[in-house]
């Protein structure tokens, strides 16, 4: 049932060996029988059919219908997609048609990749669990008692449950790594910029990033190397390098900082001895590895929780009822409908971001928070970009735990926001990052988590492949 790499799914549709037709129904089957699991927001079958149905003609005619030909992926609903609502989980962007697609959901199509459904997260992207979806909680694969992470929660689940070979997530703090490491999926974060986000729900526009959630380490490339690049419609984009095609197959003169602040105290047992077996396994690659402290570290998640609620406020304060989505019918004039409208589509996740991030830019307490914030993240910046003259790859665990019960973090937000204690430095940084399947603690997944210097994704990507090769 599994789909095996995707580029091979390709080649078998453009030489005719498959149908575009026969994957998409296929994927459609899989989301029907396992919607227990929750993963799934909207499925998009009449158009997902419709698009195949063209795959298949091209092929027809004789012409090849590109690398990624009647291969089937899923959304996180954050992108704009058609054929489907844009909700990002929340009920303030119920009923929301998306009028353009996403500039990586166009580049996906152009190479023949169709989009079957849309995925659950945390509303706007905000959590680590997606219980904080307006709309229900995602089950994780290998219990389902447990979250299976956030806020990309629902694509990675989806792809565990081999609904479609690759989906898209969103990691503004960690979206992308946690729920890789806790559902046992590779989970990448590209370089800042290296992806388009235009057609993307903004959160916290200086991190965000958009990445892929597979199976295999050499899929993420693929999906990578057909959505990287400039684009005009995101002024933040970078140019790629030439190709995301993995060459290098060991880690011989690879040298591997271990994060000293990520192996210390908090760092559940389990999680700790799954680390340090991958760590020894990198060593029989041929790295050197060595021990890397960076001293700003720990006040990375202080920086994350105040720059990013900074950024959400500024990014939701779109959403008052006049164009997207939800509008309050009880209002009885303009400023009514503004403050009716939110308060009844925003959660409570969304509003206490608002909250904290309208606090810490006004006035008074602009320079006690946000601007401190900035300046320490700059200092960690400094520190990411010492290290890496040291040392290719930093390395420690995604997540201090594995993936926990439904409902017992969910009452205490710092409880919740202290999961991505180990994933928001890359984002304040914009390295590229991977979380990879490590091994079990007891029966749950453990991620482990290498960090690139910037613009490194392609040997990120090759030193991945090859812990991933010696893992298994
Ligand atoms: N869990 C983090 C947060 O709640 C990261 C979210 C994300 O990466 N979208 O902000």
């Amino acid at each position: 049932m599994s789909w095996g790499a995707i580029a091979e799914l390709a080649a078998d549709v453009n030489a005719g060996k498959s149908t575009a037709t026969e994957n998409v129904k296929k994927a459609l089957k899989a989301i029907k029988d396992k919607a227990g699991f929750k993963a799934i927001i909207a499925t998009l079958e009449k158009r997902a059919l419709e698009r195949a149905k063209e795959v298949d003609d091209t092929v027809k005619s004789g012409k090849n219908a590109g690398r990624l030909a009647g291969v089937p992926f899923i959304a996180k609903d954050n992108f704009l997609v058609f054929g489907a609502d844009t909700t990002a989980a929340s009920n303030i962007l119920k009923g929301f048609e998306a009028p353009y697609q996403a500039t990586a959901i166009e580049k996906l199509e152009a190479e023949g990749a169709i989009c079957v459904a849309k995925a659950n997260l945390d509303a706007f992207a905000h959590g680590s669990s997606t219980e904080n979806s307006d709309f229900f909680t995602t089950l994780n694969p290998h219990d389902k008692t447990r979250v299976p992470g956030g806020s990309s929660g629902g694509s990675a689940a989806a792809v565990m449950l081999d609904m479609a070979p690759f989906a898209l997530g969103t990691d503004t703090g960690g979206s992308v790594r946690l729920p890789a490491s806790f559902c046992g999926a590779v989970g990448y974060k590209p370089t800042y910029g290296l992806v388009s986000r235009y057609g993307v729900v903004a959160m916290a526009s200086s991190t965000d990033v958009i990445g892929p959630i597979t199976k295999t380490v050499v899929d993420s490339a693929l999906v990578l190397d057909v959505m990287a690049g400039r684009d005009d419609f995101d002024g933040t984009t970078i140019e790629r390098e030439v190709d995301y095609n993995l060459q290098k197959t060991d880690l011989k003169g690879r040298k591997i900082g271990v994060v000293r602040e990520y192996m210390s105290e908090g760092l559940d047992p389990g999680v700790k001895k799954v680390t340090l077996k991958a760590i020894e396994t990198l060593k029989e690659l041929g790295a050197e590895v060595v021990e890397v402290s960076l001293p700003s570290l720990p006040l990375a998640l202080a920086i994350y929780y105040i720059v990013c609620p900074a950024e959400v406020s500024s990014n939701l304060a779109r959403y008052d009822g006049q164009r997207f989505g939800h509008t309050s019918k009880n209002a009885k004039n303009l400023d009514d409908s503004f403050a009716m409208t939110r308060t009844e589509g925003f959660g409570v996740e969304a509003k206490r971001r608002i909250m904290i991030g309208t606090y810490v830019l006004s006035s008074g307490y602009y320079d006690a928070y946000y601007k401190k914030a900035a300046l320490v993240r700059t200092k960690l910046i400094n520190e990411f970009n010492d290290a890496f003259n040291q040392v290719d790859f930093l390395v420690g665990p995604t997540s201090p735990i594995t993936a926990f019960k439904i409902g017992e973090k969910v009452a205490d937000p710092l409880q919740m926001y202290l999961i991505d204690i180990m994933t928001v430095a890359a984002n304040l940084t914009g390295n590229p990052a991977i979380s990879l399947p490590a091994g079990l603690s007891g029966e749950l997944p453990v991620g482990l988590q290498l960090i690139g210097a910037i613009g490194q994704d392609k040997s990120l990507l090759e030193a991945a492949r090859c812990f991933e090769g010696a893992c298994k």
